[in-house]
């Protein structure tokens, strides 16, 4: 009887440590896990990418990054639902000191995600007619497909602001490495249509900013870009509440996001005709400068 129970005893304890090891090895996997994040979000990105599609826009996440990586992962699941505007109101805390203004009384106009057969013309003919000198955010592929358009944009004196390879939302959630591919990769294509044309810009798709994709910008010799004045023409609202808009919320200083490919752009086109005979009146407009200060 004293020998069963001495078992059994026995047989409990060796239990009790097998539990104790168990949880002890689940902790350290976890604890694995967790520091080695980049494997885990490349993974996540891939998926976001696939899943954006050809009719992406400056959608920023629902909740932008943190840098976390837990919650950058649940960041980069909403990021496709369709949510913009929310970037210009996310505070500056959530930019990582992505501009939002010129920092003169001048304003300025971005044109994002082409350059596109369809519209980039058409931006380009109704900016000359008003001589308006702007600056074009260009996603690499786009310019590797076009490159007749990016040598347009800079005959015309327009300046350029890369826009990432594939307009991945998610970037900023990839490796240093790997964010330092991409955007090297977009220059290397929008210099191949137009050798040694300054590229002093870097405008995060979706306006999901991180510290790494900041970082690596600028070690490229980019300033972060974001805007100030977001009409949301991505969402296809119509060339009046587009033109509207941007005349109501543009004041000294601003930059406006607008997009010339991405999606049915006609829209921007049109409102564009009408914003111009207004905005022109009430503010200087530039291109932001080449040699930011
Ligand atoms: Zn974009």
């Amino acid at each position: 009887m004293e020998a069963v129970t001495r078992v059994n005893s026995t047989a409990r304890a060796a239990g009790i440590v097998t539990v104790v090891v168990a949880a002890l090895l689940g902790s350290a996997y976890v604890l694995g896990r967790s520091l080695v994040p980049d494997q885990t979000r490349q993974h996540a990105t891939g998926v976001t990418t696939d899943a954006n599609g050809p009719h992406y826009a400056d959608q920023p996440p629902e909740q932008p990054s943190t840098g976390h990586p837990s919650a950058s992962q649940s960041a980069a699941g909403p990021a496709e639902a369709g949510q913009d505007g929310t970037g210009r109101d996310a505070g500056g805390d959530q930019l990582f000191g992505a501009h939002t203004d010129t920092g003169t009384a001048r304003l300025a106009l971005t044109f994002d995600d082409g350059p596109d057969p369809r519209y980039t013309p058409q931006v380009l003919a109704t900016l000359r007619e008003y001589d308006v000198k702007a600056t074009f955010c260009v996603v690499g592929e786009n310019a590797q497909d076009h490159p007749d358009l990016v040598q347009a944009i800079v005959a015309d004196g327009h300046t350029l602001c890369n826009h990432s390879w594939h307009h991945d939302v998610s970037l900023g959630n990839r490796s240093a490495d790997q964010i330092r591919a991409d955007l090297i990769r977009t220059n290397e294509a929008i210099r191949a249509a137009v050798p040694d044309v300054p590229i002093v810009w870097y405008r995060q798709p979706g306006g999901a900013w991180t510290y790494p994709v900041v970082s690596v910008s600028r070690q490229l010799g980019m300033t972060p870009l974001h805007w100030s004045v977001d009409p949301s023409d991505w969402q296809v609202p119509g060339a009046n509440k587009i033109a509207t808009t941007v005349l109501t919320q543009a004041q000294p200083g601003a930059v406006v996001l607008l997009h010339d490919a991405g999606g049915d752009r006609q829209g921007t086109v049109d409102a564009l005709r009408r914003i111009l005979p207004e905005l022109t009146s009430r503010f200087e407009l530039e291109a932001l400068p080449t040699d930011p200060t």
